[in-house]
């Protein structure tokens, strides 16, 4: 009998095919893509913060909100891993999905809804956003942990100073009134660094499924073993692949 299984998913490269934030000023304006690298080149490593300023200059430049959703809804989303995940729904039906970001309520909320996909998590863990009062063309995007929160992490496996995932995946649990033993298996799918921290967290009879070539794999081969990864690894490049491996769980 096939026990429960808890599928986490990070969301860009990971759920879709695409970095949500790039993606928006890829698409909208090229003048804020070059912002956005620059300052996250320059050392600035707070994602959402990055994002809040540049959301607001593309408001200045006359970007409006529908032009922000209308980038959002043709993001590519892979058909294969929407197949991947209401094949999985379907044939396993007690599965439970659940999506840590680093991306934005309001961004995921609507690509979900463009691929008719809203009811598929449980739970999103992200950082909040929503459209200015004043400016509803504006995007304000906040911080998961606001820097003025006194419940800060105290993370010490790298993870940015707005969100520890490892920590969200452990307070998701709580919140539930579940452990992780509660789940026959966690699977994890997950391309950046900052999910390396909640691999961590998992036990032998999980699996990561980390995608080549990406920041994780870079960091699972040079810090898994003296980090202490339990869990098993196997390392994809399509969507396709983790249809395939989910099929056998
Ligand atoms: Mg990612
Ligand atoms: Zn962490």
């Amino acid at each position: 009998m096939p026990g429960k299984q808890l599928i986490v998913f990070d969301f860009d490269w990971s759920f879709v095919d695409q970095d949500t934030d790039r993606w928006v000023f890829e698409v909208l304006s090229t003048k804020l893509r070059r912002k956005l690298q620059t300052i996250k080149s320059g050392g600035s490593q707070c994602t959402p913060d990055v994002v809040a300023e540049c959301m607001v200059d593309l408001a200045k430049d006359g970007k409006t909100q529908e032009e922000v959703l209308d980038a959002l809804r043709i993001l590519p989303l892979h058909p294969a891993m929407k197949r991947a995940v209401t094949s999985l729904q379907s044939r396993l039906p007690d599965t439970t999905f659940v999506c840590i970001s680093n991306s934005n309520e309001i961004y995921i909320d609507t690509i979900l809804k463009k691929h008719d996909l809203t009811s598929l998590f449980h739970t999103i863990i992200t950082n909040p956003a929503h459209w200015s009062e004043e400016n509803k063309n504006c995007l304000m995007v906040g911080r998961r942990i606001p820097a003025d929160s006194p419940n800060q992490h105290t993370c010490q496996v790298g993870c940015l100073v707005n969100m520890c995932k490892g920590d969200e995946l452990e307070n998701w649990l709580q919140k539930n009134g579940k452990k992780m033993d509660d789940f026959e298996q966690i699977v994890y799918v997950g391309d950046g660094g900052n999910d390396f921290c909640p691999l961590l967290r998992m036990r032998a009879q999980d699996l990561c499924l980390v995608r080549k070539g990406f920041e994780l794999d870079l960091r699972i081969k040079e810090e898994g073993e003296s980090a202490g990864l339990k869990a098993g690894v196997k390392y994809w490049t399509g969507a396709w692949e983790i249809d395939e491996i989910f099929s056998e769980l």
